[in-house]
């Protein structure tokens, strides 16, 4: 039984496997973030995928992806119909269209899983 305020799910041991692998693999870089159990882990990434579709969710009908590639991403932005370009300059993304660094572009953007995994790679956070 878990301890009170918390709920057990249960899971197959393929999945439980995979995910604790994930984790011993990145355990140091948690500890960064201040996730230091396999628990954390899992609450940590539940919660920045709901965060992620939701702004998604929120994006979606208004801007398409075009294309990504390399420090350039392409958007097409279907209120204005005008391409967004957001490029990576010197280690911050930056919307061409707007000029900015923290425009809607730039937010969906940051909700695009692939795109998100370069970022990561590359240390850009989003800034909130
Ligand atoms: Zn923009």
């Amino acid at each position: 039984m878990p301890k009170d305020g918390f709920k057990s799910i249960t899971v197959s041991e393929t999945v439980y496997d995979k995910f604790f692998d994930v984790y011993q693999k990145s355990k140091e870089e948690l500890l960064m973030k201040g996730v230091n159990s396999f628990s954390g882990y899992i609450t940590y990434m539940l919660e920045e995928t709901v965060q992620k579709d939701k702004t998604f969710a929120r994006y979606a009908p208004k801007l398409e992806k075009i294309s990504v590639d390399g420090d350039r991403v392409v958007l097409k932005d279907n209120i204005k119909n005008r391409i967004a370009e957001v490029t990576i300059q010197r280690g911050e993304l930056f919307c061409q269209l707007c000029e900015k660094k923290d425009c809607f572009h730039i937010g969906f953007v940051f909700s695009l899983p692939d795109v998100y995994e370069i970022l990561s790679a590359k240390g850009i956070r989003h800034p909130k």
